[in-house]
């Protein structure tokens, strides 16, 4: 069974170029005709390891390939999630698997609402990777990909282990996609506020607590208790362990790109109004960050 991953980014190469060196028949769905040229003229997806580069020849078509797609990865933001599955939507046979790797919330639920005749599994991953050019992606680091549903794990499973690609199947993703959330809340958008990386955050907890109170509120209302135990005191962990580090949001409005913020604050707003808990810390942080992005040119969805 092959493999389509759509999209040639950060991720979907990494995943790509993995499944496609130990054998696995892969297809990459590419934007338009012009990427599609591109990435033929490019040779394949390069893949940087320690240092090392190496071209994986994985083999690019369109959304209008008649093939049918019975497994993809949805390797795209979560803002191009819909239009992006919607683009291939009639090729997917019936009982097809999606994974979703985009990262906030909402984005998973406006896809399985499109795609009802698939079962859509989340996936949330902790491995990192960047562009360094078109189709040149560098491995920058080792993880984790959690994925999983309500359903019995796929037989597939063995081909991820078989590609070396991580893996943990979990009958709790809800738990794990609303804790990274929330995680993400409470970090990324006073990154890009702050400007600093993550460890200079530390210097900020009374911003970060109260924050972190109205997280917990929330999820407690969304019916996600278990994603909100001792969440502060994981923030400061996850602060410190990753201090060095820019936030994937600070990254993207250093470069100039879009962010994922209707994902992240955008998502947490939406449901605190619609679950009539109150907010203004949220809704304050999220005002803000859209004012910041509005005064560098960038998108504010
Ligand atoms: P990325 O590098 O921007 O790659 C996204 C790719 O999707 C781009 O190549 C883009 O094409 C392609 N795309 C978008 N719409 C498309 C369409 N309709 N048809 C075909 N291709 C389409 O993003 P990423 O870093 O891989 O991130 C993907 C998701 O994973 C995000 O939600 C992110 O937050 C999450 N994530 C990323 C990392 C990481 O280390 N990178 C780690 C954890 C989670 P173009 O090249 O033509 O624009």
């Amino acid at each position: 069974m092959t493999w389509h991953v759509l999209g040639g980014g950060s991720l979907g190469a990494l995943w790509a170029a993995r499944l496609g060196r130990a054998g696995l028949p892969v297809q990459l769905i590419l934007r338009n005709p012009q990427r599609l040229a591109a990435y033929r003229a490019a040779g394949g997806l390069t893949l940087v390891e320690q240092d090392a580069a190496q071209t994986h020849p994985v083999p690019g078509q369109l959304a209008t390939d008649s093939q049918p797609i019975e497994r993809l990865l949805l390797a795209c933001k979560a803002y191009d999630a819909l239009a992006a599955i919607s683009s291939i939507e009639t090729r997917l046979r019936p009982g097809a698997q999606v994974l979703l790797l985009q990262n906030g919330l909402g984005s998973q639920e406006q896809v399985a609402t499109r795609v009802p005749q698939a079962r859509c599994i989340a996936l949330s991953s902790t491995e990192g990777a960047f562009r360094q050019d078109d189709f040149r992606i560098v491995f920058a680091g080792q993880g984790q990909n959690w994925l999983g549903d309500a359903q019995a794990p796929p037989e597939w499973l063995k081909e991820l282990a078989l590609a070396g690609i991580p893996y943990q199947w979990t009958g709790q993703m809800p738990t794990r996609l609303w804790r990274k959330f929330a995680l993400n809340c409470a970090i990324n958008p006073l990154t890009v506020l702050h400007d600093c990386r993550n460890g200079a955050l530390l210097e900020h907890l009374d911003e970060i607590q109260p924050l972190c109170a109205e997280l917990v509120e929330l999820l407690n209302h969304a019916g996600q208790a278990d994603a909100a135990v001792a969440l502060y005191e994981q923030v400061i962990q996850v602060l410190q362990a990753t201090a060095a580090n820019l936030s994937s949001m600070q990254q993207d409005v250093r470069a100039g790109r879009r962010t994922e913020i209707d994902y992240l604050l955008g998502y947490a707003s939406t449901c605190a109004a619609r679950l009539q808990v109150p907010a203004p810390r949220l809704q304050q942080l999220h005002l803000r960050l859209l004012e910041h992005l509005r005064a560098r040119g960038l998108p504010c969805a």
